[in-house]
C-alpha cells in the first residue's frame, strides 16, 4: 500500500475523480469532506468503481479546532489535496464575504494544522481565471496574472499567494497548484459526473440538464466576440485527464523532483473550442438537437482562454488523451444515467 493522501472536497466533481486515480494507483485516501455541495453517496460509488472504500470525515474546514483534530488522527498522510471550495462565480458576485470566508478559512486552517502535524506536502486545485484576460495565447505559467472578475476567482489568486509566502516562511514546504482551463465530462462508468447544486452556470452541465428536459434552453451568451464564429473560446478538459495530472502532481512531490518550494501548471488541452462548437460536437454525439437561442453577453466573459501545455507534459509527465468528442458523451451518459435513477432537480 502507497501513502496516505487527504484529498479535501473529495466527494465533489473534480475531487471524486482524483480520488479513483489515486486509488488505482494504490495510495490510501483519507476524504474530508464537509457535503455542503455533495453528497456521502459518492463513497459508495467510488467503492463500487475501484473496489475500496475510501476513509471518510466530514470537516468543516472553516472551523479550525475541528480541522487540527481531525488532521491530528491523520498525521502519518504524506500530504494534502486541497479542493474543498465553493465554486459558483455568479454567486461568489452576490455573496463575496462567504466566498472569501469560506474558501480563504478552509485553507488557511488546513495548513495550519498540516504544518503542526507535519505533514509537508500540498497540492492546489487553481483556476485558469487568475489570468484574467489574457494580452497573448496560448496562455503559459509566465503569463501574468491579473485581478479575476469575480470573487470566486479572486480567492484562487488570494490563495495562490497565500502558499507562495507561506513556502518561502517553511523551507520544508513544498506546494503545487494546478489551473485547470475549463474541466467537464464525467467517469466512463457513469456513476460520477458533474452535478450543479441548482441552475447550473457552466456551459456543458446545462447542455446536458437542457437535452434532459430538465431546463427549457440553453442561453448562448454573446456571438459578437472576435473569435471564428463570434462565440468565446475555451480549452475544455476531461475531468479524467485532469484527475490523472494531479497523481503526477503528487508523484513530483514524492520523488523530490521540485525546482522551487512552490510550483504552477497549467492543465488543459491546449486546444480551444467555442461555445458553438461544443454545441454542434454535442449534437453530433447525443443525436439530439439542442433547443438553444443566442442572447447578450455575459459580463466579466473574455473572449478566448487556452493553454500552453508544454510545462506540465515536461515536468509532470501529463498530457490530456481524450477529446471534445469523449468528454461530451461521457458528460451526457452520465446525465442520462444520472436522471434515469433519481427525480432530483
Ligand atoms: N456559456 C453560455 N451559456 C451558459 C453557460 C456558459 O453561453 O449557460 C458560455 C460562456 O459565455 C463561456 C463558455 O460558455 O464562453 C464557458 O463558460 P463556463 O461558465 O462553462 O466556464 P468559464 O470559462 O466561464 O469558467
Amino acid at each position: 500500500m502507497n501513502k496516505k493522501i487527504i484529498v479535501t472536497g473529495g466527494c465533489g466533481y473534480i475531487g471524486s475523480h482524483t480520488v479513483i486515480e489515486l486509488i488505482k494507483n494504490n495510495f490510501q485516501v483519507v476524504i474530508f469532506d464537509d457535503l455542503s455541495n455533495s453528497s456521502q453517496d459518492t463513497i459508495g460509488r467510488i467503492e463500487s468503481i475501484t473496489g475500496v472504500r475510501p476513509v471518510f470525515e466530514q470537516v468543516d474546514l472553516k472551523d479550525v479546532n475541528h480541522t487540527s483534530q481531525v488532521i491530528l488522527k491523520h498525521k502519518n498522510a504524506f500530504g494534502v489535496i486541497h479542493f474543498a471550495a465553493h465554486k459558483a462565480v455568479g454567486e461568489s458576485v452576490q455573496k463575496p464575504l462567504d466566498y472569501y470566508q469560506n474558501n480563504l478559512y478552509s485553507l488557511l486552517n488546513t495548513l495550519k494544522a498540516q504544518h503542526e502535524n507535519g505533514i509537508q506536502n500540498f497540492i492546489f486545485s487553481s483556476s485558469a481565471t487568475v489570468y484574467g484576460n489574457p494580452k497573448s495565447l496560448p496562455i503559459t505559467e509566465n503569463n501574468q496574472t491579473q485581478r479575476p472578475f469575480s470573487p470566486y476567482g479572486n480567492t484562487k489568486k488570494m490563495a495562490e499567494e497565500i502558499l507562495e509566502d507561506f513556502s518561502k516562511a517553511y523551507t520544508d514546504f513544498s506546494a503545487i497548484s494546478l489551473r485547470y482551463f475549463n474541466p467537464i465530462g464525467a467517469h466512463e462508468s457513469g456513476e460520477i459526473g458533474e452535478l450543479p447544486n441548482g441552475i447550473p452556470n457552466n456551459l456543458m452541465p446545462y447542455i446536458t440538464q437542457t437535452a434532459a428536459g430538465i431546463r427549457e434552453k440553453l442561453m448562448v451568451f454573446g456571438n459578437d466576440y472576435d473569435t471564428t464564429d463570434g462565440t468565446p473560446i475555451r480549452d475544455y478538459i476531461h475531468v479524467v485527464d485532469l484527475a490523472k495530472a494531479h497523481v503526477k502532481a503528487l508523484f513530483r512531490l514524492i520523488e523530490n523532483k521540485q525546482e522551487q518550494a512552490l510550483e504552477t501548471f497549467n492543465l488543459g488541452t491546449g486546444n480551444g473550442f467555442s461555445v458553438m462548437e461544443v454545441i454542434e460536437s454535442f449534437e453530433r454525439v447525443s443525436g439530439i438537437k439542442l433547443n438553444y437561442e443566442i442572447v447578450g453577453r455575459r459580463p466579466g466573459d473574455v473572449p478566448q482562454l487556452f493553454a500552453a501545455t508544454d510545462l506540465a507534459h515536461h515536468k509532470l509527465g501529463w498530457k490530456a488523451e481524450l477529446g471534445l468528442d469523449e468528454m461530451i458523451d461521457s458528460a451526457w451518459r452520465w446525465e442520462q444515467k444520472y436522471r434515469a435513477t433519481t427525480t432530483a432537480k
